[in-house]
């Protein structure tokens, strides 16, 4: 599928090209706050219905990444991990009172690199959630790896607990990128922990790729595009680089050299699209690639995609736990986050209170927004006659948003036809925008966000 010309025009780049969440959540976290009542948090939690989808931020890294933008410890002690699964085991406790359910349908181990565990520290988990959790039937148990930090052994650890997707980040395979970005990870090292990946019996291998780094030039990329191609993963995620020093300063340091300017961001974009289709995978969402009989591509064509704080799945209506430092938490209509810290977690779990730090309970109208962009996220395609008999209102209510799209309409980037807004190939990359339009919070937030191309 060719979804977009290799000469987009570069006034529409300048004119779209602003700030602007990528939406995994609605309202963004930048909403949540700490004035919120924990027990109505919890209470949402209680009555939302079962099975669970866990998430364990496991947060070590042994070095920094100078693009990473997640809340990272950075260590070379993996005598750190215990008194962490302490804490994790602690916090298991004081929640699974607030449960519906201890039926778990997926389990995702994100950080950090879960793979900075020993594979003692990984057998301990496996054991720790096997005493307070069941398994649904047919669980999806994802982990995130870090090839740098992988052995044999600990692959096998993870299968043990179930573990048969994983996922990691390969970025860009080019050594002068890699160096310009502070992580080094030879061609040598993906294709063996993908050996060891696989004969674990590993049935789902996500690889992510970054562009918009330094040093990056579209031809730099096809390259790293054809050799992750080589590698043969099932999905592959594609994310543009964004640049928020304000919120991870290791960020300031890829200042000194010249990041890719929109237009080349967007040329980078278009040779993975054409390499990677002409590979047999479908895109997926925003940012998603996967192979045709893979189940997110399924799940794509019959409409069934949805999007969380993890990006795209398959699975719907799972109330969301997440565990650990800074880790957020979906139920209903309540999102929660940890301290991002690990003195504050810590000194949480100390005092014997759940680490909790904000949240945010959503209203009947951020309900009605929320379906709304996650339509658009998820389908790109929306009825606002549909969406908004769902929800008790009529699309008048959205008669300044539908006035406000017509300027994307008239630069081919959505059709609206009575109330129907159906976002053309060319609107699908600047879908963050077009979500945009039906955000109420966005303006004062606005600049708080990366920039969308
Ligand atoms: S990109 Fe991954 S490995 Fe690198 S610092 Fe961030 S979390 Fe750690």
């Amino acid at each position: 599928m060719k979804a977009f010309s290799n000469n987009f025009n570069p006034d529409l780049i300048q004119k779209y090209n602003r700030a602007g969440p990528r939406y995994t959540s609605y309202p963004t976290a930048l909403q949540f706050h700490d004035k919120v009542d924990t027990a109505d948090l919890l209470g949402d939690l209680k009555t939302t219905p079962g099975p669970l989808s866990l998430y364990l931020h496991l947060p070590f890294c042994e070095s920094l990444c100078w693009f990473c933008a997640c809340t990272t410890v950075i260590t070379r002690n993996p005598d750190r991990v215990n008194g962490y699964l302490d804490a994790l085991e602690k916090e298991i406790q004081l929640l699974t009172p607030h449960l519906p359910a201890r039926e778990v349908a997926q389990l995702h181990y994100g950080g950090g690199s879960p793979s900075f565990l020993e594979p003692e520290h990984i057998r301990r988990l496996n054991t720790l959630l096997g005493a307070h959790f069941t398994d649904a039937p047919a669980p999806e148990k994802s982990v995130e790896l870090d090839p740098r930090t992988l052995t044999e052994e600990k692959v096998r650890a993870f299968a043990e607990g179930g573990f048969t997707r994983a996922s990691f980040g390969v970025q860009d395979v080019n050594p002068a990128v890699q160096q310009a970005v502070h992580r080094v990870q030879p061609d040598e090292l993906n294709r063996t922990a993908i050996g060891w990946i696989r004969a674990a019996g590993f049935n789902s291998l996500n690889l992510d790729l970054i562009y918009g780094l330094p040093k990056q030039t579209r031809e730099s990329f096809a390259e790293t595009v054809d050799t992750v191609i080589e590698y043969n993963p099932d999905r592959i995620a594609l994310f543009s680089y964004a640049h928020v020093p304000w919120v991870a300063p290791a960020q300031k340091i890829l200042e000194r050299s010249t990041l890719p300017p929109p237009e080349e961001k967007l040329a980078m974009f278009q040779v993975a699209l054409d390499r990677l289709s002409a590979a047999g995978y479908a895109f997926i969402g925003m940012d998603h690639f996967a192979k045709e009989s893979d189940e997110l591509a399924r799940a794509a064509r019959s409409g069934g995609l949805h999007r969380n704080f993890q990006g795209y799945t398959t699975r719907d209506g799972l109330s969301l736990c997440g565990l650990g430092m800074s880790s957020i938490s979906q139920s209903g209509r309540a999102y929660r986050q940890n301290f991002k810290t690990l003195d504050a977690y810590y000194g949480a779990l100390a005092n014997d209170r759940l680490p909790l730090e904000r949240g945010y309970l959503l209203s009947a109208a951020d309900l009605l927004r929320r379906d709304i962009i996650m339509g658009l996220m998820c389908r790109f395609c929306i009825d606002l006659e549909d969406v908004t008999h769902a929800h008790n209102t009529s699309p008048a209510e959205f008669a300044p948003a539908l006035a406000e799209l017509e300027a994307f309409a008239q630069d081919g980037l959505v059709e609206i036809e009575g109330p129907r807004i159906r976002v053309t190939p060319t609107g699908r990359f600047l879908i963050r925008n077009i979500a945009m339009v039906f955000d109420a919070y966005l303006r004062p937030a606005e600049n708080r966000h990366a920039r969308t191309i």
